[in-house]
């Protein structure tokens, strides 16, 4: 599992965060940082040198190894953009009253109160 640490490079506020993660491109080069904060290095042989795909994998130019920055968090195969999961992480995090699985569907207009419980099971385990 990938695992990774809040940083000092954290929002200071919710419209430093909206301003900053609005695009995918944004979320994506947040996780590179904090996955690869020296720069790409291959997880299978070390090689530090990859390109992007479109199916937006990062691949080592040297073994062909493909590394995806959502494999093994709470991100993994959810077909909702990214951009969404960084704002129920943001509220998850910030909000001192909480979020419940309402509110997540309201806020971030999902279709189903399910997905919201679901998302909110997810990020509760990521804090035990
Ligand atoms: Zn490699």
């Amino acid at each position: 599992m990938t695992e990774f640490t809040i940083t000092e490079d954290f929002p200071k506020s919710e419209i430093e965060f909206d301003l900053r993660f609005s695009k995918p491109e944004a979320c994506l080069d947040y996780l590179f940082k904090q996955k690869w904060p020296d720069g790409f290095v291959c997880r299978k042989c070390g090689h530090q040198h990859c390109w992007f795909s479109s199916r937006k994998l990062y691949i080592c130019t040297q073994c062909e190894h493909q590394h995806s920055l959502t494999a093994g968090t709470i991100m993994d195969s959810s077909k909702k953009p990214i951009i969404y999961w960084f704002k129920a992480m943001w509220w998850f995090t910030t909000r001192r009253s909480g979020v419940n699985a309402v509110n997540l569907k309201e806020l971030l207009g999902l279709g189903s109160y399910g997905t919201a419980w679901t998302w909110l099971q997810k990020l509760r385990r990521c804090t035990i």
